[in-house]
């Protein structure tokens, strides 16, 4: 089978990458006629996640991909991938001004955590470490590009990850979560873990 690559905005390609790597095949969605395709996995890339959540409501996307992932279909969901998944949304500081407190609509909605949305404002929210990841390994890669963090881990979800005590990798079951953006880097252990799930 193949992995499904969300396709409408963001980071996609380089996943597409990372999973050939690995000897995997992806497809793209960009539809809800995309939906019908056989597929056994899902990758929600980095990008904008208000433009990402946009589009799925246009393609009609949305409910029948949170229905897959609450079905339990696999997914790897990075930095904006982790804002659409994510039960509870707040902003941070978006175009110089500071929204926190204000907590837009969510998206699929089947991740137990609240995820704040530019969460170090614009300048900080970039940067590059690594770390280690529960079940992936130690010294793993973290690019963060403007990226969310995870500010509070329900009872469903196990944490995985920390940077500077942020929470900034998680898993429910089935859905791995990430911060950070592993397609831009070489290390493949991620993905190897998607494909593991
Ligand atoms: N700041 C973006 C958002 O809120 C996420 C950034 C990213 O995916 N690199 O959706």
């Amino acid at each position: 089978m193949a992995t499904a690559v969300l396709a409408l905005q963001g980071a996609f390609v380089e996943h597409e990458g990372r999973l050939a790597e690995l000897g995997e095949k992806s497809l793209e969605l960009r539809s809800a006629e995309d939906l019908a395709r056989p597929f056994d996995r899902l990758v929600l890339p980095g990008g904008e996640s208000t433009v990402q959540g946009r589009l799925l409501r246009r393609e009609g996307m949305l409910e029948p991909l949170a229905r897959l992932v609450a079905d339990g279909m696999p997914v790897l969901a990075t930095c904006a991938g982790l804002i659409l998944l994510a039960a509870r949304i707040e902003d941070g500081v978006e175009d110089g001004r500071d929204r926190s407190g204000v907590r837009p609509a969510r998206h699929l909605g089947t991740l137990d955590v609240t995820v704040v949305r530019n969460a170090y404002g614009r300048q900080l929210g970039s940067f590059h470490t690594r770390g280690a990841v529960a079940g992936v390994g130690d010294d793993v890669p973290m690019t963060f590009i403007r990226a969310p963090y995870v500010a509070e881990v329900g009872p469903g979800a196990e944490e995985l990850a920390r940077v500077d005590g942020r929470v900034v990798a998680v898993r429910q079951g089935a859905q791995l979560a990430v911060a950070f953006h592993p397609e831009l880097d070489r290390d493949l252990r991620i993905h190897e873990a998607l494909l593991a799930l």
